[in-house]
């Protein structure tokens, strides 16, 4: 093909396609519009996720008659207009690409109101050039409708999630902006539902009520500078500001994605201030666990560049080391003032500190061991009803099973299998456990080291899925209905997967837009915290987000018997390790984890041999 200049309509999807990924996208740049122009009040409607109807009213200064055609002109904007400006933005809007990179991909029509004006006039675009100026009535300010997003883009519809788990996105972002703006109200609906609200009383803290509940944002505390509220940003040589809120030790989740930060009022997504605000919870957060925190840097406009992406949250900060130093700092002095950690005073002058107004959280080796005697006490319930096996029958093994479980590689490869190998374990005798992680055993041909997770993960999972197959996986509920607040994009893929997680043994349903009601759990997991195992699994879902059905099932079934297997660092008891081995016997694949690791070691009698000069 020779080299021709894209027609317009072509260069401008692709355009698009750096601005607007997803509904949320849209809703990100009409609602950074409206708080550009003033706004106080910013009304989001949501249809089907977005699919259908995004249409963003707000009460700014509006844009008058003349310019709204320019509005939706690439490069068209009243924010910028020298180069020069580009270095201290304090708009969040600049590049004048937004309303028309969304006019290229759906059905826009602006409508707009400028504070003089007598009456509001609409123009509309249709993936095309914007038509003549017409009169509406409507108050001073500005309504955007997008409808049918990606009509003309098959490539991005087909990519859409399911209209909740878009909404959800939808209402990350708009609680971002309330949370960065609590002056202004932000009302979000949903097929007509109002599913948030923040009231403009300009108390951020009301705001973390609204979005985490009220028993969540308790346990979150500011940082020690004062919120500086709509106050402008910091001069040329001003230092920098830190503020906003963090979560004690005691409010956890499973992945960074609770911690929002944000720089000069902007969300952005930065792995290196992320990475600053955990650092700041060194030792007090268990290992994979994460805080919560809404976070503002406030700088110099001229310290940072926001032009490093059409999208517009990735930013480069000049002296990202001193901003992650001041972020560090602020985070670790909030929580040390609010959570006194205990030292050891033994033969110290000083007077040990006040007792603090909240309980510091339990220590943690009495919790342990708490859980060390109920994960047993499971161990052994669930061993009840499985009787001794008889060395395996000698039948052929189903080809898969020796076609895709690697039976690990001893030392002496190449070996001949022993009598009865090849379709299960020979029987073998608990000698005894080593490192609080393996279980040495005995069997004709060896000797044996079980790793006592892997197996016992192996042995939940067949029986889980034995339990799924035949469409009976055992429950446990709940003496009382759990509530899950996690979040709206997480609550979107609960239900994206409520039917695989309900016949797995669960029983959920949505509660609200951003919650989650769990009355009951597969019967394995009745001895572990349901809300740690469903942060799991929707750290996992998150991920496995292209697989398909089957292989995304059985990819829960490894992450929940994962989560109920017992843990390397536990010491078994004779019984317990006894009752394991034999569990494992009666496996279909003893060889193996889930995961395809190998669950035993051999040491042949042959190896031991030829190790002490015997042969
Ligand atoms: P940018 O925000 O980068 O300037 P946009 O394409 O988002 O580019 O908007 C183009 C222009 O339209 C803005 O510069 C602004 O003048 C005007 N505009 C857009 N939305 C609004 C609104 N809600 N209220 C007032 N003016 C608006
Ligand atoms: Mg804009």
């Amino acid at each position: 093909m020779p080299i021709q200049i894209l027609p317009p309509q072509v260069a401008g999807q692709i355009a698009a396609g750096e601005v607007v990924e997803r509904p949320a996208n849209v809703v990100k740049e009409l609602i950074e519009n409206s708080l550009d122009a003033g706004a106080q009040e910013i009304r989001v409607e949501v249809q089907e996720g977005g699919r259908r109807l995004i249409r963003v009213t707000d009460d700014g200064h509006g844009i008058p008659r003349e310019e709204l055609p320019l509005a939706l002109h690439r490069h068209a904007t009243s924010k910028l207009q020298t180069a020069e400006d580009l270095g201290r933005i304090r708009t969040y809007g600049f590049r004048g690409e937004a309303l028309h990179s969304i006019a290229a991909v759906s059905h826009l029509v602006l409508s707009s109101r400028h504070r003089d004006a007598e009456t509001g006039f609409q123009v509309r675009a249709e993936g095309g050039a914007p038509t003549e100026p017409r009169p509406v009535g409507m108050p001073v300010g500005t309504v955007v409708s997008v409808e049918h997003l990606f009509f003309n883009v098959p490539a991005r519809r087909k990519f859409l999630r399911r209209p909740a788990t878009e909404a959800g996105h939808i209402t990350a972002i708009v609680q971002r902006y309330a949370l960065a703006h609590p002056h202004r109200r932000f009302i979000l609906l949903h097929d007509g539902r109002p599913t948030f609200q923040s009231t403009g009383s300009g108390r951020r803290w009301d705001v973390l009520v609204a979005i985490y509940g009220l028993e969540n944002a308790q346990q979150m505390v500011p940082l020690q500078q004062e919120d500086p509220q709509e106050e402008p940003l910091p001069g040329p040589g001003q230092p920098p500001r830190v503020y906003g809120y963090v979560s004690l030790p005691t409010l956890t989740r499973a992945s960074r994605t609770h911690i929002d930060l944000f720089v000069n009022r902007r969300y952005v997504e930065d792995r290196s201030l992320t990475h600053a605000v955990v650092q700041a919870y060194h030792t007090w957060l268990p290992v994979g666990r994460f805080p919560v925190a809404a976070l503002f840097v406030d700088l110099d406009p001229g310290e940072v560049d926001v032009n490093v992406h059409p999208r517009k949250t990735e930013i480069r900060l000049r002296e990202g080391r001193r901003v992650f130093g001041a972020v560090q700092k602020a985070v670790r002095r909030a929580l040390l003032h609010h959570t006194p950690i205990p030292g050891l005073a033994v033969g110290s002058e000083t007077p040990a500190p006040a007792p603090p107004s909240d309980p510091p959280p339990p220590a943690l080796e009495r919790d342990e061991r708490r859980l060390w005697g109920r994960r047993r006490r499971a161990l052994l319930q669930a061993g009840q009803g499985i009787h001794r096996r008889q060395a395996p029958p000698a039948q052929p093994s189903p080809a898969s099973e020796s076609g895709t479980e690697a039976v690990p590689d001893p030392p002496n490869a190449g070996r001949t299998p022993e009598a009865g190998e090849a379709e299960g374990l020979p029987p073998l005798r608990v000698v005894g456990q080593v490192a609080g992680m393996y279980i040495v055993a005995e069997g004709p041909a060896g000797l044996y080291l079980i790793d006592q997770h892997a197996a016992h993960e192996r042995i939940l999972y067949e029986r889980l899925m034995a339990q799924r197959a035949s469409g009976q996986v055992a429950r446990q509920g709940l003496l009382e209905p759990l509530v899950l607040h996690m979040g709206h994009v997480e609550t979107g893929l609960i239900a994206e997967h409520l039917e695989t997680l309900n016949a797995l043994g669960f029983e959920i349903e949505t509660f609200g837009e951003d919650a989650f009601r769990v009355r009951a759990v597969p019967a394995i997991l009745a001895h572990q915290d349901p809300a740690r195992t469903l942060e799991e699994i929707l750290q996992g879902l998150a991920q496995e987000r292209n697989r398909v059905d089957e292989a995304l099932e059985a990819s829960l079934v490894r992450t929940i018997c994962k989560r109920a297997a017992i843990k390397a660092g536990q010491i078994l008891s004779d019984i317990e390790m006894v009752e394991l081995v034999r569990q494992l016997e009666s496996c279909r694949s003893p060889r193996t984890c889930p995961h395809g690791r190998p669950t035993m070691l051999r040491l042949s009698a042959q190896e031991l041999e030829r190790a002490f000069g015997r042969t």
